[in-house]
């Protein structure tokens, strides 16, 4: 059984605005899917609400399940086991995520410790230093010990993938992992990050807006527009025939797929819609370079094809 997100809306309690209208995505176990998308394309929220993580104000409607759990009615105790134990989350900032005043190796045990109190000091620094191994932390027996102030931004996302993986998630979600690193870091985050999914057989969800990180990485693709899920397939299918104009013009400006140059998402001409903003029609309509008469009127047809989805008049 998967991880399932369906007709996910997400809107502020006052119902003003709504950033996320409709989004959808599944993640198999040991799959590798990204998520993708401009800055306020809604995908962070969609992330966020995957692990009842939303700011007070939002208030997320539709079907969330993970395996049997619908993850809506998870609480107290029960959601704070599946916050580590069925899915576990990767941040952009590995220093935000850390306790400056804590050793990284401690930071780590104290997540391991809170879901196996019965384990001794030492079968903690045991399964800390298994942990640091399998992030690829050089020398762990000393690491451990490190504050993280002491680390490199790299070696610091690699403790929080460590942290991620304390308790042996069937999901991770990471959401723009390597953005805040080096280039030549982010291939090796990105590797780590595979290697742990076919190992474990741990699904992930990569959340970017870098179409090269994508090709590096994932399977499978969703793209998400002003709040919609408005394109979804293979990468390998998407990347060489893409239907959606918005993901036409996102891998336009992209490197191929076995190109290197990482650069920003390109430069699609206008911006992103404002999410209490009231676009008639297809939402992508004012930027799109084939729109017709009917895209200014009519909300686009979701349409499925042999396991591919656009929503868009024309395609
Ligand atoms: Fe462009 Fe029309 Fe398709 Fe929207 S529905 S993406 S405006 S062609
Ligand atoms: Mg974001």
């Amino acid at each position: 059984m998967p991880l399932k997100v369906e007709n996910l809306k997400i809107s502020t309690k006052d119902g003003k605005i709504t950033p996320v209208k409709n989004a959808f995505l599944t993640v198999e176990k040991g799959e590798r899917v990204a998520l993708v998308g401009e800055s306020g394309s809604g995908k962070s929220l969609t992330a966020l609400s995957i692990l009842k993580l939303l700011p007070e104000n939002l208030i997320a409607e539709g079907n969330i399940t993970v395996d049997d759990k619908n993850v809506f009615k998870l609480t107290g105790e029960k959601l704070r086991q599946f916050r580590w134990k069925d899915v576990s989350m990767i941040f952009q900032d590995p220093s935000a995520s850390l306790n400056p005043l804590i050793k990284v190796g401690e930071q780590v045990g104290e997540a391991i410790k809170f879901h196996h109190p019965e384990l001794s000091k030492k079968e903690i620094t045991e399964k800390v230093i298994e942990l640091f191994k399998i992030a690829d932390i050089p020398e762990p027996h000393k690491r451990i010990n490190a504050y993280p102030h002491h680390l490199s931004g790299g070696l610091k996302q690699r403790v929080c993938i460590a942290m991620a993986l304390a308790c042996n998630p069937k999901y991770v979600i990471a959401d723009e992992p390597t953005t805040a690193l080096d280039v030549t870091v982010q291939g090796k985050i990105l590797e780590l990050l595979k290697k742990i999914s076919e190992r474990n057989n741990v699904g992930i969800l990569l959340i970017t807006h870098d179409m090269g990180v994508v090709a590096e990485f994932a399977k499978k693709i969703y793209v998400m527009y002003a709040g919609y899920t408005v394109e979804h397939g293979t990468v390998e299918e998407v990347f060489s025939n893409p239907l959606h104009p918005y993901t036409e013009g996102l891998l336009k400006c992209s490197p191929t797929l076995s190109g290197k140059p990482k650069r920003k998402l390109p430069s699609i001409p206008g911006s992103i819609p404002q999410p209490n903003e009231k676009i008639s029609g297809c939402p992508f309509h004012p930027r799109c370079p084939i729109k017709k008469e009917i895209c200014e009127r009519e909300f686009p047809p979701a349409k499925w094809k042999n396991g591919r989805f656009v929503l868009c008049h024309l395609r």
